[in-house]
């Protein structure tokens, strides 16, 4: 998974810079953007951000992928703090239940996967010893895989003394809490914070740029440049410009969620859960003061009614309240950059959470911004060029999301029986075709999901390689048997090493109890 630098070079400033920037919307989106860009610029711009209470956010987003670590570090955050604040816990990966055929488990954990003793991936050496004697499956050989199923957790770069990469890992939190961290992290003064709610966007008869927003109070509030974080209403790139939207249905189709807190029971395990379900599928994310959990599903092939009774009847605790519906249509914005208006978050596009990708691309986004920071007048190349980025970014994660869904075996709804027959995008038909016939897989520029993410995804969806490369030969057969079990002994050595997640997180940032919970 790739890092995109957050500073641009030293910016100057003459008439034509952008000096007032307005976000619209306080969600997620909203604050991280303003975090980030008052972090990076703050002292070049005026930044304002208009939020309103009476609308509020969409309040899911609890699933994080390792990425978001370097927001702590470049906003300069303690990240033991902040999941005290949030009562985060760590994640290591997602574990997808009953995928390729009911029964089934596997996890898609974060960082490396064995060693790689030559020119080709370690993956090549496993798919050489299949059907041996003691032959061991691939999330043997991944450290975060085996600290998961072990609920075992410590925060470790490296492994000492050893060539194994060390554990890596994503948070767990509450969404709305971590909105409120960030925006009480910002400096005092770098944002200028309007409670209100947006009520007409005003264009310019020239050029179609967005010159103003009138509020309900009256206020008209004018900028050089808007970023739109209003949610899935798209307020300014929408409502405003009409830039137009991409539906994705076709390939996820999932359209509804519902989500529901529960009491927290169980272990507290390092990874999300996701399980499919008969039209669709749950999460479960563990919280320090509670579980989130949600289902999201296709409402051709099942009723909310029906949705929402899977829902309760599968979780771990008490629910602590009812089921809250939220509805989506899975796709992207066709220019998440128009004019001089940015989208970020759900006002750019959709993509279920089942890998936790949303608040990455916010971030991501961001960045990409900051890296093509613009003036007054948005270059057309510019702007294209983010577009194209953007474009290339959010296909490769929903080609990855379709994959999950396409290779799939189970027939035993007429959800799933859609599901594996229905056409893909051609790029993602010639990665699987690819993989299948020879074990080969290569991560694309700067495209989110590594090589041991495909691969995981591809395996524990039962895609079986024909074959794997011949260099994996040059290890004989003793050697390769001895190579497999050196890994599974250092890496069993270490998770002993490791103390459980639940007990880490209570010494690192347990949240401090409440007096009701002391009695
Ligand atoms: C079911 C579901 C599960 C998800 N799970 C995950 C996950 O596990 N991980 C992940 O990374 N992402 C997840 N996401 C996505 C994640 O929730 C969002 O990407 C993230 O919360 C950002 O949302 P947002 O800020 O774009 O929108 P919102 O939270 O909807 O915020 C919109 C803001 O705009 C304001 N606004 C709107 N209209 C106006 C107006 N007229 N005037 C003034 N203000 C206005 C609102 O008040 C609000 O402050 C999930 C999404 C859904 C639907």
């Amino acid at each position: 998974m790739g890092t995109q630098q957050m500073t641009p070079g030293p910016l100057s400033m003459n008439e034509t810079s952008i000096r007032r920037l307005v976000i619209v919307g306080g969600g997620t989106a909203g604050w991280l953007a303003a975090a980030l860009i008052a972090r990076a610029l703050g002292s070049k711009l005026e930044i304002r951000l208009i939020e309103s209470a009476e609308i509020g956010t969409v309040g899911v987003g609890e699933a994080t992928i390792p990425q978001i670590r370097h927001i702590n570090t470049f906003l300069g955050l303690d990240e033991d703090d902040m999941l005290r604040f949030t009562h985060g816990t760590f994640k290591l990966g997602v574990q997808l239940n009953d995928w390729g055929r009911l029964g089934d488990s596997y996890i898609h954990a974060f960082g490396d996967i064995g060693l790689k003793p030559g020119l080709i991936p370690f993956h090549h050496y496993w798919l050489r010893s299949r059907g041996r004697p003691g032959a061991q499956n691939l999330w043997a050989y991944s450290l975060n895989a085996m600290a998961a199923a072990a609920h075992r957790f410590a925060r470790m770069d490296t492994v000492p003394n050893s060539p194994l990469g060390g554990i890596r890992y994503a948070y767990h939190f509450d969404a709305s809490r971590y909105g409120q961290y960030l925006r009480e992290h910002i400096a005092p003064g770098a944002v200028r914070r309007t409670e209100g709610k947006v009520v007409e966007v005003k264009l310019s008869a020239e050029d179609g740029f967005i010159e103003s927003l009138r509020l309900d109070s009256g206020e008209i509030v004018e900028g050089d440049f808007f970023i739109d974080c209003s949610g899935f209403r798209g307020l300014l790139i929408e409502g405003a410009l009409e830039t137009g939207y991409e539906n994705w249905q076709h390939w996820l189709p999932c359209d509804r969620a519902l989500a529901v807190a529960s009491e927290r029971a169980g272990p507290m395990r390092p990874y999300t859960q996701a399980t499919a379900r008969t039209a669709g599928w749950q999460w479960r994310i563990p919280l320090q003061h509670r579980t989130g959990n949600g289902h999201v599903y296709c409402s051709r092939f099942i009723s909310d009614d029906e949705a929402a009774a899977q829902l309760l009847a599968s979780l771990e605790g008490e629910p602590l309240g009812d089921p809250r519906p939220l509805r989506f249509v899975t796709g992207m914005r066709k220019l998440a950059w128009n004019r001089n208006c940015l989208a970020l978050g759900l006002a750019a596009g959709f993509m279920e959470p089942l890998e936790s990708t949303s608040i990455h691309l916010v971030q991501s986004g961001v960045s990409r911004f900051l890296a093509m920071f613009p003036d007054r007048y948005c270059d057309p190349r510019v702007v294209n060029e983010y577009n194209r980025q953007t474009r290339f970014e959010y296909e490769r994660v929903r080609d990855f999301l379709i994959l999950h869904y396409k290779a799939t075996e189970r027939e035993d709804t007429r959800f799933w029986k859609l599901c594996g027959s229905m056409d893909i995008p051609s790029e993602l038909a010639r990665r699987i075709a690819l993989f299948r016939r020879s074990g080969l897989i290569f991560r694309e520029a700067d495209e989110l999901f590594t090589e041991t993410g495909w691969l995981q995804v591809m395996l524990g969806q039962r895609i079986e390689p024909m074959q794997h490369h011949p260099l994996a030969d040059e290890l004989d057969d003793s050697q390769l048997a001895g190579f497999l079990s050196d890994i599974r002994t250092l890496i069993g050595r270490v998770v002993e090493t490791l103390p459980p997640h639940e007990q880490f997180v209570a010494r690192s940032c347990g949240r401090p109890m409440a007096a009701t919970e002391l009695c």
